[in-house]
């Protein structure tokens, strides 16, 4: 019997998904459907189109004919109904698609605060190409803009606003930018970037209002009263997996639609992966969401194969992330969180994972040059957690060592008492023969 695998979205967890499949059943009818016009493009290369340093169409790394090369079908619309029973669903405009199995990779939307006005033109956030350019147009007509939120999302706003020659403010609810990911050293290292780049920071500034004339944004009101005039607002709270297609359909959700560690929701039938997935972690028994690029492709071709039929459960690794914030190319892998609060975040951000406020038994070390910054948690055995900040030498060889979770036992007490050869001891466990003994 043939089977037919409907995969909905369009992103990178669908897309490997469908690759996957395909190459596991090669007489398979293969429909992606997602509610994107253009073909499948990066989304953190996004902050990039913002800021001007690559055009649009760097963005694409397949051609649309890419598709047909796989022999996946596509179709462009919006999934709005699942029904479960007759095995099928319903696009937008009422036509159905039959299927045998279906897999779930819509993503997640960015939240609003619920605050007066904010409905607002000139109110934005950064989820999708759609939003970039509307930033782009709109920042074409305005002269100063406000962001608030934390993560790497409100920074690259900060940022692409202030590069599209706008005067911005950068407004955060307390002391420090990131406070649940970065120690405070971090996080003055980026906010000194960020007044670099002309950015204005306004700190215990907590927003109140969106004030609007004549239906747009004209100024931001914060909870102490001061008014900053505005054309543009700039949101990035935090990020809500959509999970609305599984709720309506009767599924199990949480934060994200529950899964087991094959990817499967409680309908055998039916499978969720990527921002939208909360899935099933047997290593700590709990239900783990992440919001990383990396993770979506692993969670796609792990489901993929279980679509297919391979039962392979999802092997976690560390997520990491290597990106850049406030211009400081920094790498963020496994539990990595400094213990502070997110205060300008209601939700896992963009390019975050819940594993990096994992409460973990370890020890921080850190080697601190400046503008060059390695921190490391140090569980009994392994390395549990890394940042990397400036230089990234370290990088590569730190994401394999927790990856492979490399036994650090006897160089351990070393690097507890001298972290300032803190590089040479990494470089030695990654690669013992090139760098001699421990
Ligand atoms: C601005 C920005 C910066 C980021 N920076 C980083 C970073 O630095 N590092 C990092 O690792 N990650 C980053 N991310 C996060 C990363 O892009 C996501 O984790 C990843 O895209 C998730 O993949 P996904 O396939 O699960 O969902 P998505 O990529 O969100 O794709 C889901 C697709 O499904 C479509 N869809 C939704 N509902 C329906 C429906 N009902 N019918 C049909 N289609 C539907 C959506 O429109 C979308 O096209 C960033 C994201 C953004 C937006």
């Amino acid at each position: 019997m043939t089977r037919r695998y409907i995969v909905v979205g369009n992103g990178p967890a669908g897309v490997s998904a469908a690759e996957t499949i395909r190459r596991h059943d090669g007489a398979g009818v293969v429909t992606i459907v997602g509610d994107e016009k253009v073909p499948f493009y990066s989304r953190p290369g996004l902050a990039y189109l913002l800021t001007g340093t690559i055009p649009e169409k760097m963005l694409f790394s397949r051609p649309e004919t890419e598709y047909a090369r796989q022999r996946l079908q596509r179709e462009v619309g919006a999934v709005q109904a699942i029904d479960r029973g007759g095995h099928r669903v319903t696009l937008q405009g009422g036509r159905t698609l039959p299927y045998d199995r279906l897999l779930l990779a819509v993503g997640a939307r960015a939240l609003r605060p619920r605050i007066p006005g904010i409905e607002l033109e000139g109110v934005v956030s950064l989820d999708n190409l759609e939003d970039a350019r509307r930033i782009l147009r709109l920042a074409r007509r305005a002269r100063r803009a406000c962001v608030v939120g934390g993560g790497i999302t409100a920074v690259e706003l900060a940022e692409g606003l202030a590069a599209q020659h706008l005067e911005t403010h950068y407004l955060m609810r307390k002391d420090r930018y990131w406070g649940g990911v970065l120690e405070p050293a971090e996080s003055a290292l980026i906010e000194d970037r960020l007044t670099g780049e002309r950015i204005r920071l306004h700190r215990q500034t907590d927003l109140a209002a969106v004030v609007g004339r004549r239906g747009r944004v004209a100024a931001v009101e914060t909870q102490s009263g001061e008014r900053l005039p505005c054309d543009l607002l700039a949101v990035a709270i935090g990020t809500a997996p959509r999970v609305e297609l599984a709720r309506q359909a009767g599924l199990a959700t949480g934060r994200g639609i529950l899964t087991d560690a094959e990817f499967r929701t409680e309908d055998p039938d039916i499978f969720a992966a990527g921002d939208v997935a909360e899935v099933f972690d047997p290593a700590t028994g709990e239900h783990v969401l992440d919001s990383l690029w990396s993770v979506a492709i692993e969670q796609g071709r792990a489901a993929g194969q279980n679509l297919a039929g391979a039962a392979q459960p999802y092997r976690r690794q560390a997520p990491f992330n290597v990106t850049r914030i406030g211009g400081v190319t920094t790498t963020l892998i496994g539990a990595v969180g400094s213990g502070g609060r997110d205060d300008d975040l209601v939700a896992l951000a963009r390019g975050d994972s819940q594993a990096w406020r994992q409460r973990l038994d370890a020890f921080a070390v850190v080697s601190d040059e400046g503008a060059n910054r390695v921190r490391l948690h140090l569980g009994r055995e392994h390395v549990v957690g890394a940042m990397v900040m400036g230089d990234q030498t370290l990088s590569r060889p730190l994401q394999q060592m927790i990856r492979d979770r490399v036994d650090i036992r006897p160089v351990r007490e070393r690097l507890l008492r001298d972290p300032a050869h803190m590089a040479q001891v990494v470089l030695s466990l990654a690669n013992p023969e090139a760098h001699g003994a421990r």
